[in-house]
């Protein structure tokens, strides 16, 4: 579980008066559906783009730029 994001459900609120899509592929928010705010980059970000940079943070909440690490 990850502490540098705060999970939250999409409202109307959210989608009117913040974004209304993703900050990281653009991807359109749906209300109702579940959202992260990055609390380093300050930016909503949907389930799919929050996994994969979950996957490449360190426990300080910075992303490792993983190169030459495939197979
Ligand atoms: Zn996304």
């Amino acid at each position: 579980m990850s502490t540098c994001f705060v999970d939250q459900v999409a409202t109307p609120e959210i989608l009117l008066r913040v974004t209304n899509v993703c900050g990281e592929c653009y991807d359109d928010l749906v209300e109702g559906e579940p959202i992260y705010y990055d609390m380093q980059s300050y930016r909503y970000l949907c389930e799919k783009c929050h996994e994969a940079l979950c996957e490449r943070m360190n426990d300080e909440c910075e992303v490792i730029e993983e190169e030459g690490l495939f197979g």
